[in-house]
């Protein structure tokens, strides 16, 4: 039976609750950081971590050991290939070896990690399957979907009509090397990165409507767009699955979320979700908790909540608005081939650098970030 009192209280433990655990932790707060799963643990997701992150990587102390640099994207249509190269490195790392590395780093520096099922939040408090935890501040990271949006009434979770799903497994093969790819197909796209350990990961997101008629068999859709799109053929063929099955998502909405809600401050998916096609879904979920850092410390110190709630929600909205927006724009084009493919006969050689600036951040923005959380 959990019983504490804390300063705060994190509900999810991904790449954006235990980095805003490990923060707030360093600054001297006490922390409860709750996950349902033990670490390390596999998660759906493409692995590619945005060269957005490596500044706070760095200042977490994260080391990435073997996961392999990614310096170019390659865009694949049915009849043109359009690449481009990273102002900076990316990393392909597996969720079993990050969101591990950042949990501990969250407990060294003091957080408690609490292994439980949350099933009800409130501004003071977390109650558990097995306790309570009473906190002063409460942080909801628990992704882009969970119980809590339903009971939060949060409008997203009524829209029914734009529902994806992601897939993703490992495999071992011919290896991306240093490349991201990414594959069109009607009502979706996948990319294929290595990650560390040999392995490559291929991991897409899918319309709901696409997956009617598979009855929940990821073998069986995996096959169908292999039929339809060849470069998509041309790429399986070349891997064998390191996993038994696939990885699959709660549904992804890509609809405005708010910053606060009810009193509790949301980190990462769980305040926005930006496209995953971006690769930048972790990184942001990083950079969300560097943001709020400083206003939960607001809150703790001179207890002008409203004031603090209010500056995380603006400053939320000024940063990640227009990048999630952006990623729409291109998720669209990258799900309808014939598009895509009309579009990469533009020959357009600065698309790829442009749609980098639009839904990424500054460099100094970043460095700010990290230096004042
Ligand atoms: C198809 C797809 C591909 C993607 N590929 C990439 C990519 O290549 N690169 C990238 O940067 N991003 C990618 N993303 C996005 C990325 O996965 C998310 O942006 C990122 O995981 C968000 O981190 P988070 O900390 O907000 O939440 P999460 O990583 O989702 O973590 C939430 C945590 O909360 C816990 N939790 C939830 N509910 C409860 C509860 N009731 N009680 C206790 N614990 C709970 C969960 O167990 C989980 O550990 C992809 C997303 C999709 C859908």
């Amino acid at each position: 039976m959990t019983t504490l009192t804390v300063d705060v209280a994190i509900v999810g433990a991904g790449p954006g609750g235990s980095t805003l655990a490990a923060l707030l932790a360093r600054r001297g707060y006490s922390v409860a950081l709750i996950d349902r799963d033990d670490f390390p643990r596999d998660k759906l997701c493409g692995e590619f971590l945005s060269y957005d992150a490596m500044p706070i990587a760095e200042a977490l102390g994260i080391d990435l050991g073997g996961a392999p640099y990614i310096e170019h994207c390659r865009v694949v249509g049915r009849g043109r290939t359009y690449a481009f190269d990273f102002p900076h490195p990316a990393r392909g790392v597996s969720r079993m070896f990050l969101d591990d590395a950042l949990h501990r780093c969250a407990a060294d520096a003091g957080a408690q990690a609490v292994t439980a099922m949350a099933t009800a939040v409130s501004r003071d408090g977390v109650t558990l399957d097995d306790g309570t935890i009473r906190a002063r501040v409460v942080a909801g990271a628990w992704g882009r979907w969970g119980r809590f949006d339903r009971q939060l009434e949060r409008a997203f979770v009524r829209d029914r009509s734009h529902r994806n799903f992601g897939f993703k497994r490992h495999y071992r093969g011919a290896g991306a090397k240093g490349v991201i790819e990414l594959y069109s197909f009607a009502g979706g796209y996948l990319g294929v990165n290595d990650v560390e350990g040999g392995i490559t990961n291929i991991c897409g997101l899918v319309h709901a409507r696409r997956l009617q008629g598979h009855k929940g068999k990821w073998d069986s859709f995996v096959e169908e767009i292999r039929a339809e799109e060849e470069p998509l053929e041309a790429m399986y063929a070349r891997y064998e699955p390191a996993q038994d099955g696939f990885l699959s998502s709660e549904p992804v909405i890509f609809r405005s979320r708010s910053a606060v809600e009810e009193g509790i401050f949301m980190i990462g998916d769980a305040s926005g979700v930006i496209d995953p096609l971006t690769g930048n879904g972790m990184a942001m979920a990083m950079q969300s908790a560097l943001v709020a850092a400083p206003f939960i410390a607001e809150a703790l110190d001179d207890g002008d909540r409203k004031r603090s709630e209010d500056g995380y929600r603006n400053r939320h909205t000024e940063l990640f608005n227009h990048r999630i927006a952006w990623s729409r724009r291109v998720a669209f084009l990258l799900s309808r081939p014939a598009l895509l493919d009309a579009a990469l006969r533009l020959r357009f050689r600065a698309a790829g650098p442009f749609f980098l600036r639009k839904t990424r951040a500054d460099r100094d923005v970043i460095a700010k970030m990290v230096s004042g959380s």
